[in-house]
């Protein structure tokens, strides 16, 4: 995953916190921001000279080192004070000393072959692929074992077995990886090789501009002249005409031209509501195939190879428990992963089931609420029900379709904190909210992660919601 500077550094902090007393978290962390993201540089702004120089004191180790797994390479951390406006790169030399600050290597450069991409987002030049998604990290287990061998037939001989390659599953079970190592394979073959790897995001804001702008043959000649077109979430196509029939065009040219194509999704072709025919029987063409959650072994598998490839000791009984814990998709057992080092790294502790057990309390489930009276075990309903009186709406509102803006934010919220405690599948998330569909759902989630990146107070009534219904803050519910 690519994140922009400010979702990588929500996420450190989602990390972090649960290994702080939330008094310091609120007073030292919870104003920063990420501001920019570029050259393994993160920039940071802190409210206050004194704010920055605590944090590189007491965090900047934790923190960084936080960021480098999130991103999935080494990332500088700066620390600066706030002075409004983002600093530009390239980034001003910090002159203040750092508190010994851990080895970081340099971002590897940027193989010249690959040509630029077309779209550039906020933070500057889009990343390319993320050179640690590649098949030899990926863990084959019997849930994926099908995309895994698709995947590799593709990258040996791209646009001859299968075109297009069309994968489908849940979130965070690995089709973007699987997506890159296909590229990154190819491209370490055939450096020449024009690689283009886009989110549906991306393909319609380009699109949007191009036609904005007036520059819609270029847009075209862009895309039309790679090798390997690899298009991520297509879900996100749905209902928007006018991208539909610009990405029949575009599929229609490569495919002719027997280039490769690439697709992932949240679910099958036919099942994507609001996708042209002609485009969903395109998408059928070649092979269209699966990834399942992990089962435990694989779980076991993946933890076992994540140590490994960043040098970790974990016990046994360490990632047998994680593997029990999470169990719906490979992200969760990362975040998992990083939680516990992030609690173990602030409070000084070893690694031990003991410790795991209290840095992802949050995170765990079933088995372990089993002990739980069954009164104070959490539900969907049980959240919606929360979240409606924490906003001083009705519980009935939440679970009605009505969309007035009252209802919609703290339904989004309660769809947020539904996924983010119990880990509920998304179609029955749905079901709880008056049947909404799993793209609504996703896309709520995605709001509500988007707003508490950009507006600390509403973070913090999330959070406190969150806190309130897990007991944390010793009032339970
Ligand atoms: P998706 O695109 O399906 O939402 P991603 O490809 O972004 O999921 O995967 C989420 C995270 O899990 C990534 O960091 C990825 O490297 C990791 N991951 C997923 N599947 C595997 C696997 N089988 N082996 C190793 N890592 C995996
Ligand atoms: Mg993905």
């Amino acid at each position: 995953m690519e994140f922009t500077a400010t979702d990588l550094w929500t996420r450190v902090l989602d990390a972090v916190r649960p290994g702080m007393p939330e008094q310091s978290f609120k007073t030292w962390l919870s104003a920063t921001r990420g501001v920019a993201l570029a050259e393994g540089e993160l920039q940071v702004e802190a409210p206050s000279q004194f704010h920055a120089e605590w944090i590189e004191d007491k965090y900047l180790p934790t923190l960084q080192s936080l960021a480098h797994s999130l991103l999935g390479r080494p990332v500088r951390l700066q620390i600066l004070a706030g002075s409004g406006a983002a600093p530009v790169f390239p980034a001003v030399e910090v002159t203040r000393p750092r508190p010994s600050p851990p080895p970081v290597a340099p971002p590897p450069p940027r193989p010249e072959t690959r040509r630029e991409p077309p779209v550039r987002d906020r933070d500057g030049p889009r990343p390319l692929l993320n050179d640690r998604y590649t098949f030899e990290r990926f863990v084959v287990g019997s849930n994926n074992q099908l995309a895994s061998a698709a995947c590799h037939a593709v990258a040996e001989q791209p646009a001859r077995m299968y075109n297009p390659l069309f994968l489908y599953g849940g979130v965070g079970l690995g089709k973007t990886h699987l997506m890159h190592a296909i590229g990154n394979h190819i491209l370490g073959g055939a450096p020449d090789s024009s690689v283009l790897y886009i989110t549906t995001e991306q393909f319609v804001n380009d699109l949007v501009t191009s036609i904005r702008q007036g520059k819609t043959p270029e847009f075209r000649q862009r895309y039309r002249e790679v090798d390997l077109l690899l298009v991520d979430d297509v879900h996100f196509m749905k209902e928007k005409e006018g991208t539909q029939e610009e990405f029949f065009h575009t599929f229609n040219a490569l495919y002719d031209a027997r280039k490769q194509i690439i697709l992932t999704s949240d679910r099958p072709p036919k099942e994507i509501k609001g996708l042209e025919d002609r485009l969903v029987s395109r998408f059928e063409w070649g092979l269209v195939v699966d990834i399942k959650p992990p089962d435990w072994e694989t779980r076991v598998a993946i933890l076992r190879k994540k140590a490994e490839d960043d040098g970790l000791t974990l016990d046994p009984e360490v990632i047998d428990f994680i593997a029990r814990s999470c169990t719906a998709s490979v992200r969760e057992l990362e975040g998992a992963v990083i939680k516990l080092l992030a609690y173990s790294s602030l409070t000084n502790q070893e690694i031990t089931e003991a410790l795991a057990r209290t840095a992802l309390s949050g995170m765990i489930r079933t088995d372990d609420r089993e002990s739980m009276p069954p009164e104070a075990a959490l539900t969907p309903e049980r959240v919606r029900d929360v979240v409606a009186k924490e906003w001083g709406v009705k519980p009935e509102g939440l679970a009605s379709k009505r969309r007035t803006k009252d209802l919609t934010v703290p339904r989004q919220v309660a769809m947020f904190l539904i996924k983010e405690i119990l880990d509920t599948p998304l179609v029955a998330i749905g079901e709880v909210f008056g049947g909404r569909d799993h793209s609504t759902v996703i896309h709520s989630i995605r709001k509500v992660e988007d707003s508490m990146a950009d507006d600390p107070d509403f973070a913090a009534r999330v959070a406190g919601t969150r806190d309130l219904l897990l007991g944390t803050d010793g009032a339970r519910p």
